[in-house]
């Protein structure tokens, strides 16, 4: 993707061979990368000067990421990024939920962290304009039209309850972006129903056969371990997997 327009990204690590490692990746990539190595550096550049998006270490000597995030949360909408550990799923739920937009599991490829990294700007570019919720979206096979409550997949109109559309529509909407359990039950279901994890199973279940062509193995519709789920969004790059 040599094409990205120069972008001013703010790198947030402790450890030194990973922070080579991106910035060499990202230089090349023409982003502007900024550097902090700790929680109190992060905050003087996150003011000092915003960058347009974050990446986030959660690991850090002087304070924790999901903290950081929080903060941040509070008067930016920066999309943030978070570099988690693997299997730390509960991190990685607390810091989506604390607002980051995304997570990425070390070790990770380049491609997908471009990948991830152009869908958050995308969506933050999407906020910014404020975009009409009442436009027709479509998403690789998927198409919904939400003035007249349509769905469709392969171009073969697909009939969807109330409760099923509003949660594809959510996904949809947030397409390439993970969505946590709570996030989700949220915003379909409302405030009281955050913890019923398992209506959210039962109606992603339901999704997939009605959307999927091998419902065991889904390809829209993916699950995001232990953390939620995402709509996959319609750019993937070759050989990488959702
Ligand atoms: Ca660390």
């Amino acid at each position: 993707m040599n094409d990205l327009p120069a972008t001013r990204l703010l790198l947030v690590e402790d450890e030194l061979q990973m922070r080579r490692f991106l910035r060499t990746a990202l230089t090349a990539r023409q982003f502007e990368v900024i550097e902090a190595v700790n929680v109190r550096e992060a905050r003087l550049a996150v003011t000092a000067h915003p960058p347009e998006i974050v990446l986030l270490d959660l690991g850090l000597p002087d304070g924790d990421g999901i903290d950081f995030t929080r903060e941040v949360r509070a008067w930016s909408l920066i999309p943030i990024i978070v570099l988690s550990a693997r299997g730390r799923e509960d991190d990685k739920v607390a810091a989506l939920d604390a607002g980051a937009d995304d997570y990425l599991t070390k070790p990770f490829g380049v491609n997908e962290l471009l990948a991830r990294i152009r869908v958050a700007l995308r969506h933050a570019a999407q906020s910014a304009a404020g975009s009409s919720r009442e436009t027709i979206l479509t998403i690789g096979p998927l198409r919904l039209d939400p003035e007249r409550r349509e769905t469709r997949i392969h171009d073969q109109p697909v009939n969807l309850t109330p409760i099923e559309y509003r949660l594809l529509w959510h996904l949809a909407r947030n397409a390439g972006r993970v969505l946590t359990h709570q996030q989700i039950l949220k915003a379909v279901w409302g405030p009281h129903y955050t913890h019923q994890t398992h209506t959210l199973r039962v109606f992603m279940a339901q999704l997939r056969r009605k959307l999927e062509p091998d419902p065991a193995h889904p390809q829209l519709l993916m699950t995001e371990m232990g953390v939620g789920y995402r709509l996959r969004d319609d750019d993937p790059l070759p050989g990488l997997e959702g």
